[in-house]
């Protein structure tokens, strides 16, 4: 009998489980322009609210990756290993992690995203450096792997059609946060890239897409679940985005603080994560073996990874020399009483970085390459009545409004310091 869209989105409606035949017959209809918008979105809906089993969700992503076509590294002539975070505020993690395991000698394939809400977009991040290229041919990114080690480039359209029709539309109808539909989403795109091995770098905080523990949790084991699966040597960490990470959260802002850590400098946590993830990696690259096992901390230390840097962003034409643009406005953002900060809250941070014009509202919103916030206290910190906790960098008076509208509150100071709250909170394989 002939598969109907009708009787799939029924099926699941009803609580039901899709069979191997429905999920492909509606991925492919719907890659191909067969299965209208609205009938995929119907379906997304009941997924949110049903939930998929197992066998499903295989199915489902392996569908996701056939719809388009599959990066081959077996050139590049090192272990392939990449990262992908699921989004916070201040995140500049993969800018020096790229560069950092390709010190290690590995090679790392960073196909990645521009941003969208109040999480930034790594792709943004590296725009603010003047001349610096996202796009790339398949045979540009496999030849700046074996000649540099490490790519972060935008994923071409072929990768993942499917993808990047569902995105968009679950973007638009309130079906983003279903655990199955981000599992399969991630992966399907990590598994066409080609990586050999993956670390997931699974936030879980106010500044997180899932803020809760549990579901953090759930999302990192479907996802090593789906690469184990598929062949990809899978690690997940779940690390704390309750408060930004690092000091600075804004494209250009951020870029800096990244050329500062690959200088052996940085704030704490934010080298703390880096290194978790790193030595995640290097793991499952094979690295950490041998009379001579890859040291992240050293590649970091004696400027190797440096090195790999400024070859990366030199080979995608970015220009390291160049002056960029400055914010013209800054704006303090002042402790209310004297204390301890308790509390700096990501997900308000994110909400007035992205307001001053950091991130972008639809997918074909210009970014600003200065906008931002530098945190100048962390949680912990003690910090005298009226001091500045956060400098806003804004490109002209009329977003301030509307950003310091969203920290309302995001600032808490008491007479003791918080609970300390560990920044790799879980490990999952
Ligand atoms: N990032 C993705 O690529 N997909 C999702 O569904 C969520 C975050």
């Amino acid at each position: 009998m002939a598969t109907d869209v009708l009787d799939v989105i029924r099926t699941k409606r009803d609580g039901g489980v899709l069979s191997d035949e429905q999920i492909r017959f509606f991925v492919e209809g719907y890659t191909a322009g067969t299965i209208a918008d609205e009938q995929a979105a119907a379906l997304c809906m009941a997924i949110l609210l049903r939930d998929m089993e197992a066998g499903e969700l295989a199915t489902w992503t392996r569908a996701m990756i056939e719809s388009g076509e599959r990066l081959d590294l077996a050139g590049v002539g090192r272990p392939t290993v990449d990262k992908h975070s699921t989004g916070g505020v201040g995140d500049k993690v993969s800018l020096v992690l790229a560069p950092l395991v390709a010190a290690c000698g590995a090679a790392v394939p960073q196909l990645s995203g521009r941003g969208l809400g109040h999480t930034g977009g790594t792709l943004d991040k590296l725009e603010a450096i003047p001349g610096w290229r996202a796009e790339l041919a398949v045979d540009e990114v496999v030849d700046q792997l074996r000649d540099v080690g490490a790519v972060i480039c935008a994923a071409s359209a072929a990768l993942c059609p499917a993808d990047r029709k569902l995105y968009a539309l679950r973007d638009v109808t309130a079906t983003v946060e279903a655990v199955p539909l981000i599992a399969s989403s991630i992966m399907s795109k990590k598994i066409a890239e080609g990586t050999g091995a993956l670390v997931l770098d699974v936030k879980v905080g106010s500044g997180a897409f899932l803020p809760d523990l549990d579901r953090a949790r759930r999302l990192a084991d479907t996802m090593v679940g789906l690469g184990q699966a598929h062949g990809v040597r899978t690690v997940a960490l779940i690390t704390d985005m309750d408060a930004p990470l690092g000091r600075a959260c804004g494209n250009g802002l951020e870029v800096d603080e990244a050329v500062e850590l690959l200088r052996g400098g940085g704030p704490p946590d934010l080298l703390e994560v880096t290194l978790a993830l790193a030595r995640e990696m290097v793991a499952l690259a094979g690295l950490d073996a041998g009379p001579d096992p890859a040291d992240p901390a050293a590649a970091l230390d004696d400027g190797r990874a440096l090195a790999v840097w400024e070859a990366m962003i030199r080979a995608q034409g970015g220009d390291l020399d160049a002056g960029r643009p400055m914010a013209t406005v800054h704006h303090d953002v002042r402790a209310p009483a004297a204390g301890y900060l308790r509390r700096l809250d990501a997900r308000s941070v994110g909400v007035a970085v992205w307001r001053l014009g950091a991130g972008r509202s639809r997918k074909e919103d210009p970014v600003s390459p200065t906008a931002g916030a530098v945190c100048l206290r962390k949680p912990g910190d003690r910090v005298e009545a009226g001091e500045p906790v956060l400098t806003l960098h804004a490109d002209g008076q009329d977003r301030l409004d509307a950003a310091l509208a969203a920290l309302d509150g995001a600032v808490e100071v008491g007479d003791e310091p918080p609970e300390p709250r560990p920044l790799v909170v879980e490990r999952i394989s």
